[in-house]
């Protein structure tokens, strides 16, 4: 049976004025037409009361759920608050589940909608980095097959400059493919103890060239035959160090200076890089571990990378429970810092 309130009152009621003329008509108070009239006056007033009381309290709870609902389609949360007669009536608390499941479903949709937001913004930040490289070396092999293969001094020229293009090409491919293996979380780092001063000089050997053509000198703040033992993944330190110090050289100024030192901690080593270029303005000092974020846009190539370099190696000091802190002062230069855990016994 479809039971709605009107049908509800109505059985109620009858059965109340039912129960009260029966003791009526069993106690002889009344005649006949009284106990008549009584029954149909507890009927209607029972019928009013219980009627009533269900519009009031059910329905009104109902429409109450209803009217949350629809501010909630229009994602008017604010708005939407308890105006229920009794707070722990269960429609009450249909109401508030509707609305916490409603607001959690609209942050699941934000966040889904900004992550959409970031995988649009990478792949056009990739593109970009791949089109340069492939465009440059593309000219330059088209430009051979058009005639210039002919002219050995010329060849030799487009063959070199094309190797370039593909180098940095390879170059980018291998920071994409290190930056998605971090993202997912599947790097291990291979931690051993290892000689960091050592590691140190080794970088500056093999950036020495290109300090050398900015006329900048490299220092390296350690006692001669000084060693360090560190616990880390020296191939990926390796890679920090190469990052930060071809940073240095990169945005140093010309016949500037470049700084290494360690700090001993009590339990770890403080490794600070440290140059005298132009600096970082405040603005972009949080912005510059970002992926693909430099901080002059229309640089050249040839002058800067492809701003994945930093991002990289934030991953992997991360990767060793430490972080890497910046300082920097326009026109006087950048300090950037990180930890690395002493050696194991
Ligand atoms: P890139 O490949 O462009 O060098 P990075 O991720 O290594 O990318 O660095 C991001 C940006 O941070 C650089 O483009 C540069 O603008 C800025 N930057 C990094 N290191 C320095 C520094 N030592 N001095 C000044 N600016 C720096």
């Amino acid at each position: 049976m479809n039971l709605n309130s009107r049908t509800l009152a109505v059985l109620i009621s009858m059965a109340v004025a039912l129960v009260l003329t029966a003791f009526l008509a069993f106690a002889r108070y009344l005649s006949t037409e009284g106990i008549i009239v009584a029954m149909a006056v507890v009927f209607i007033c029972c019928f009013l009361i219980i009627h009533f009381s269900y519009e009031a309290l059910v329905f009104r709870e109902i429409k109450n759920v209803y009217s949350s609902l629809e501010k909630i389609k229009r994602q008017d949360y604010k708005k939407v608050e308890s105006k229920s007669l009794f707070t722990a009536d269960p429609l009450t608390k249909i109401k508030d589940d509707i609305y916490q499941i409603a607001e959690r479903k609209q942050q699941e949709i934000d966040e889904l909608r900004q992550l959409q937001a970031m995988r649009r913004e990478f792949l056009a930040d990739v593109s970009h980095e791949l089109k340069t490289p492939i465009f440059a070396a593309q000219g330059f092999i088209h430009t051979l097959l058009d005639g210039a293969v002919d002219d050995p001094a010329v060849r030799d020229k487009f063959l070199k400059k094309a190797a370039n293009s593909l180098d940095g090409l390879d170059a980018l491919v291998q920071d994409l493919i290190s930056i998605s293996q971090f993202e997912k979380g599947v790097v291990k780092m291979q931690k051993k103890n290892f000689d960091v001063v050592q590691l140190a000089r080794e970088v500056f050997e093999q950036l020495e060239l290109k300090a050398a053509s900015r006329n900048i000198r490299l220092h390296l703040e350690v006692q001669p035959d000084e060693e360090i033992m560190v616990f880390a993944d020296r191939n990926r330190i390796y890679q920090v160090f190469v990052n930060l110090i071809d940073n240095a050289i990169k945005y140093g100024r010309e016949d500037g200076n470049i700084w290494v030192w360690f700090t001993e901690g009590r339990k770890r080593y403080t490794i600070t890089v440290k140059d005298d270029g132009k600096g970082i303005a405040q603005e972009h000092i949080n912005r510059i571990f970002e992926r693909f974020y430099r901080i002059d846009k229309s640089r050249s190539r040839d002058s800067g990378g492809s701003g994945l370099g930093l991002a990289i190696s934030k991953h992997i000091v991360e990767a060793h429970r430490s972080f890497i802190a910046v300082t920097s002062e326009i026109g006087k230069g950048t300090t950037l810092r990180f930890k690395l855990q002493k050696a194991k016994e």
